[in-house]
């Protein structure tokens, strides 16, 4: 069966590609196991070796990669180039890690290490805001460690992942990452497939309960990276014509499809109208359009179902009495777009506050007494990031010691590191991604404790 993929800043069809089938699945899976009883006795030099040349291969095809993740994701063609970056950036760190056995005691009596061992065949199933970026961070740490994978990209957005695929095997071993292309049910048979040994998830936190729901049963090992709805606190002491232009991009990055953006902002009341002002002239001054053309810097929400999520959240917002800003969209465009909306509103309760929008929308809200915003910054269900902006102060430690999030940026926002581990707290998600931390969550733990 065919899947049509759709350029979202044009509606019309990018390319089709070949469905995956259920009744492949078992296939893929032997293939899979095959790669991994090839691929697991490879020594650290070999891995080392490979994954530098997979690296220094998406680097020489990292024009193809960025305009295929324009033309399925919409992102601005600049933006699609970040991503390949990053995506070599973390293939690089990775490969030189190092999963040496740790010595944990040698004394008169006994010597203890700690052994890590691959996992096996590791099921990867990814979203669609970054495409290339987040199937790398799943599958990079997943083969360093010996495994092999088996990815899952979101329906809308398969076309970079399919290409990575081929671009690992050839620098490693045959069938060593296989994409398995088709809609978020076909996800289902493989992350319960009894081959599968562990999954690593990205994106929404109903299907990240239905995944570990499925896998409870046999205790296979999971990694979830789920939704988020961050909170920023801006100081009555902060310098808002040294923050605004950051507070932006850290909201509206990727058109506001970015699980650790700044989804919403409080400001001290002395400092509202002088950032909502600077907000709303940086989102006038934005390039709205088709990602592939020159000197566009936003582009389209990527899928008609967020499109319309985001537009009833505004609508709904407006209703509720809040100002809307946005700039008119240029005539012409004919994709899911959305101007970079600032909402002006004092109310906690609704839509575009309460829940993850994931979309080009940031509401903004003003506060008087620091404790008393903290009870609302504090989200009921999601923990991913957090952060405060302003000047040093006995205020802003308080800020950083009261966020319950698993990131809290200072004067930042969203900033993700290969080295720096990266998860959510609470419904944000279980585990952890990125630096040492997150390559050992593709490991078994083995320890040799021998006595002497
Ligand atoms: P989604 O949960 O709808 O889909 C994610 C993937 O899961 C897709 O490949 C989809 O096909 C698949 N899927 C859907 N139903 C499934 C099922 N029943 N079983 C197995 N797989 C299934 O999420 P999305 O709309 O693609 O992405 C947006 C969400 O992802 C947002 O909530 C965002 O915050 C989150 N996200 C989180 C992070 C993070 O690191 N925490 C990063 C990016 C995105």
């Amino acid at each position: 069966m065919s899947l049509d993929v759709i350029n979202p800043a044009t509606k019309q069809i990018y390319k089709s590609v070949e469905a995956s089938s259920v009744e492949e699945l078992d296939g893929i899976i032997e293939k899979s196991k095959t790669a991994f009883s090839v691929w697991s006795q490879k020594t650290h030099e070999e891995r080392f070796a490979a994954l530098h040349k997979v690296a220094a291969a998406l680097e020489e095809n990292s024009a193809e990669l960025a305009e295929i993740i324009t033309s399925e994701q919409g992102k601005p063609l600049s933006l699609a180039q970040f991503e390949v970056g990053g995506a070599v950036a973390w293939t690089r760190y990775n490969a030189d890690l190092n999963l040496a056995p740790e010595v944990i005691e040698d004394s008169e009596v006994r010597r203890v290490e700690v052994h890590r061992t691959p996992i096996g065949v590791v099921a990867s199933i990814t979203p669609w805001n970054w495409p290339l970026m987040i199937a790398i961070w799943h599958v990079i740490p997943a083969i360093k460690a010996g495994n092999s994978v088996v990815i899952k990209p979101s329906s809308l957005t398969p076309i970079n992942t399919i290409r990575l695929a081929e671009i690992i095997n050839e620098h490693t071993v045959p069938n060593l990452v296989q994409a398995f292309v088709g809609e978020g049910g076909m996800g289902e048979p493989l992350v319960t497939h009894p081959d599968v040994k562990k999954i690593v998830f990205t994106g929404s936190t109903p299907v990240g309960k239905r995944i570990a729901s499925l896998v409870a049963n046999d205790l296979k090992k999971v990694t979830l990276e789920l939704g988020g709805n961050d909170a920023g606190i801006v100081l009555e002491n902060a310098d808002i014509d040294k923050l605004a232009e950051k507070i932006f991009m850290s909201s509206f990055i990727n058109m506001g499809q970015t699980c650790a953006c700044l989804k919403r902002l409080y400001v001290h009341r002395s400092k509202y109208d002088a950032l909502c002002d600077a907000l709303t002239k940086i989102a006038a001054s934005q390039v709205v359009g088709e990602g592939m053309k020159e000197g566009v810097t936003f582009g389209p929400v990527q899928n008609q179902t967020q499109y319309e999520k985001v537009k009833a959240m505004i609508a709904s917002a407006q209703a509720s009495g809040a100002e809307v800003i946005a700039a008119e969209l240029p005539p012409g465009l004919n994709g899911y777009f959305i101007a970079p909306t600032i909402i002006k509103t004092s109310r906690h309760d609704i839509d575009v506050v309460c829940d993850e929008q994931f979309g080009p929308v940031l509401p903004v809200i003003p506060y008087d007494d620091l404790e008393e915003v903290m009870k609302h910054a504090i989200h009921k269900e999601f923990a991913l990031g957090g952060s405060v902006w302003g000047e040093a102060s006995p205020e802003l430690e308080w800020v950083v010691n009261q966020l319950d999030s698993g990131t809290v940026w200072v004067n930042n926002h969203a900033e993700v590191l290969p080295h720096v581990p990266f998860g959510g707290n609470k419904g944000s998600g279980i585990g952890v991604e990125f630096g040492m931390e997150g390559l050992l969550e593709n490991t078994l733990r083995k320890v040799v404790n021998r006595s002497k």
